[in-house]
């Protein structure tokens, strides 16, 4: 049907996105032997990963006593119980090596006086199942752990013989007539050129989808591409109602503080000075998990005593921690305070509010990283042919809320989990089996009207009418009547896109404003989902908060929300029931108890 020619290659697996998660995953397959491309549509250092600043959880006790099953503990705990036990197991204990892996791969970690990888405590890491102290778990390289990272795993990509089409923006997955996943549909922004990837096994990496929020940590490129393919292929996403604020975004910008600020001694205080973590989390204070340390911060600024003119903010100190501490711990976010606050560090204090940082929901993955969906009432049902991981993906190992630096873990963790399975479930070399021409045509069809979307409405103009809406409707406070008004708005949001949004370059070479309308095309699936999902559920638990309805509810709500886009502005709300049992012995079973810190 179409003008486009396209450009044909054939692999046994693909990974689109080379983040952390991506990498990690490439790396694994290509050793393994499997004939292996990335497609990724930003230089891979230029990855979102690449910001991360705090660190990278795993319980070394190279500073202090502890214990993978403590880490186990608090996460499932971290995540009020909907984390599913089987994978955060999993993850704990793989901690570990990962780390030493990191290592001899050549991660430059901080070190301790004598040699051993530097810890710092990070918020709701714990010791003793969450009896003892705050436990120093985050291994970093001073305040740009992400950084160090995906430099390392990107080189050790190279070494192997993976296959890297950079600057490549993934439009649509390609199945079979029977649905299974057989390769995905790609455009070099370069040349102009579409190129279809056929392929056994697709691993999708795509990163987050933070900027469905007007306030957010994460990059402009992190708008949930991955989420919106698997939403077009008629599957289903996981949890989206759970959206992580980060306490310390600077006030204005957004850009992060790490939580390592104030693992290294950093507290918060209101217009009078008090350090007012101390009456929310008497036990663990300014190292409160994150849902509970932005909700404390909107309820000071709710009540009068933010800072500030507007008293609209709170003051993060660190002046006390000495220059010296600074320097060395905390370089990238005192120069951050410089150029976004024009605070001094040493000096001052640096304002701050709680910021869309992390988006605990995703594609529903097991703990191997292969994709499910819920079919003929088995709610582990696999998509053959489909992995997810990293923040796209939802293991669930962080439930509704996750804990900082159990990011960074994830990702490696569960790359490195999809490409052992992978090698189980392709064999090199197999023959490739026909795709459907129907999907393509779909794919094509897609692209073909967005680039000739002759409307009225520039496609920054709804971008920013959607991330309005989710910011005032769906924000760190919640109730019913807010997000209803909000579910409202969002949905003519959407109709006046698909309705009016306007396209002006009609070429394929570097066209930034048809890559942001396919990017807001999927961004909005995402926010659509968030927020209906939000409303539907009747409870509070982890970062999803509401006002009308305070408490956790296991009887009813203790499951994973399985949500599909069934109409530009139709929803599908189904459950899947969280994974209660670990893997095995080494672990037992953690039961739900009120989270208190
Ligand atoms: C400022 C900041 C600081 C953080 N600090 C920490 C921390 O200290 N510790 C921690 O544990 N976590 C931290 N996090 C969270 C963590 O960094 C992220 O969750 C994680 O890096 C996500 O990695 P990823 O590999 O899943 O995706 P990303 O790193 O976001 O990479 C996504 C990849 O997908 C590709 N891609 C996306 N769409 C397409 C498409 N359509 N076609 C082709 N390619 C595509 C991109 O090119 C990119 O390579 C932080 C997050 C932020 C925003």
């Amino acid at each position: 049907m179409s003008a486009y020619e396209i450009v044909h290659h054939e692999y046994d697996a693909i990974v689109v996105g080379a983040g952390g998660a991506g990498l990690r995953a490439t790396l694994g397959l290509a050793e393994a032997g499997l004939k292996t491309a990335n497609i990724t549509k930003l230089f891979p250092t230029r990855s979102h990963t690449v910001a991360a600043q705090g660190g990278i959880s795993a319980a070394l006790g190279n500073m202090g006593r502890d214990d993978w099953r403590w880490h186990f503990y608090d996460t499932v705990k971290g995540s009020d119980w909907l984390g599913d036990q089987d994978a955060i197991q999993y993850m704990t204990r793989e901690a570990i090596p990962a780390i030493i892996e990191l290592e001899h791969y050549g991660v430059p970690f901080s070190r301790t006086p004598e040699g051993k990888i530097y810890q710092r405590p990070f918020g709701g890491m714990t010791t003793e199942f969450g009896k003892g102290p705050p436990a120093q778990r985050t291994c970093a390289a001073a305040d740009r752990t992400g950084h160090a990272m995906l430099h390392t795993l990107y080189q050790q990509s190279l070494k192997c013989k993976a296959q890297f089409y950079i600057e490549y923006f993934a439009l649509d997955l390609l199945t079979d007539d029977d649905g299974s996943i057989k390769g995905v549909l790609a455009w070099d922004m370069a040349t102009g050129q579409l190129h279809r990837f056929r392929a056994h096994l697709v691993i999708l990496a795509t990163g987050g989808y933070g900027r469905a929020y007007f306030s957010a940590t994460s990059a402009h490129t992190c708008t949930g591409d991955g989420g919106g393919m698997v939403l077009r292929a008629g599957l289903p996403l996981q949890d989206l109602e759970f959206v992580q604020f980060h306490p310390t975004g600077i006030y204005g910008s957004g850009c992060l503080i790490t939580e390592g600020a104030r693992g290294e001694g950093g507290y918060l205080t209101n217009k009078s000075g008090e350090r007012f973590m101390e009456r929310y989390a008497p036990s663990v204070k300014d190292l409160a998990p994150r849902d509970m340390v932005s909700r404390a911060m909107a309820t000071e600024i709710r009540e009068g005593r933010g800072v500030g003119e507007e008293a609209d903010h709170i003051h993060l100190h660190l002046e006390h921690l000495g220059p010296e501490v600074l320097h060395q711990r905390l370089p990238g976010i005192s120069e951050s305070a410089k150029i976004f606050a024009g605070v001094d560090v040493t000096k001052e204090p640096i304002p701050v509010v709680p910021t869309v940082h992390y988006n605990m929901g995703g594609i529903p993955t097991l703990w191997t990283g292969e994709v499910v969906t819920k079919r003929d009432g088995n709610p582990d049902s696999v998509v053959p042919g489909l992995m997810a991981v990293g923040e796209a993906a939802c293991v669930s190992v962080h439930g509704a809320n996750r804990l900082g630096s159990n990011s960074l873990l994830d990702l490696v963790v569960f790359g490195r989990a999809a490409a052992i399975r992978a090698a189980e479930l392709v064999k090199p070399d197999t023959p490739h089996k026909k795709i459907s021409g129907a999907s393509e045509e779909r794919a094509l069809a897609r692209l073909d009207g967005f680039r000739n979307a002759k409307g009225g409405t520039p496609t920054a103009k709804i971008r920013l009418d959607m991330q309005k809406t989710m910011q005032k409707h769906c924000a760190v406070f919640r109730d019913g009547p807010t997000m209803q008004e909000g579910v409202v708005k969002l949905k003519e949001v959407i109709n006046n896109y698909r309705e009016d949004v306007r396209v002006s370059d009609r070429g394929m070479v570097w066209n930034s404003d048809l890559v942001e309308t396919l990017e807001l095309d999927n961004l909005l699936g995402q926010a659509l989902l968030t927020i209906v999902g939000a409303e539907n559920r009747k409870e509070s638990r982890g970062a999803h908060a509401r006002d009308d309805i305070k408490d956790r509810n296991d009887q009813e709500w203790m499951k994973h929300t399985l949500a599909w886009r069934t109409g530009d502005t139709e929803v599908n709300i189904d459950f899947r029931p969280v994974h209660l049992q670990p893997l095995d012995s080494e672990v037992e079973h953690i039961p739900p108890v009120a989270r208190k810190y």
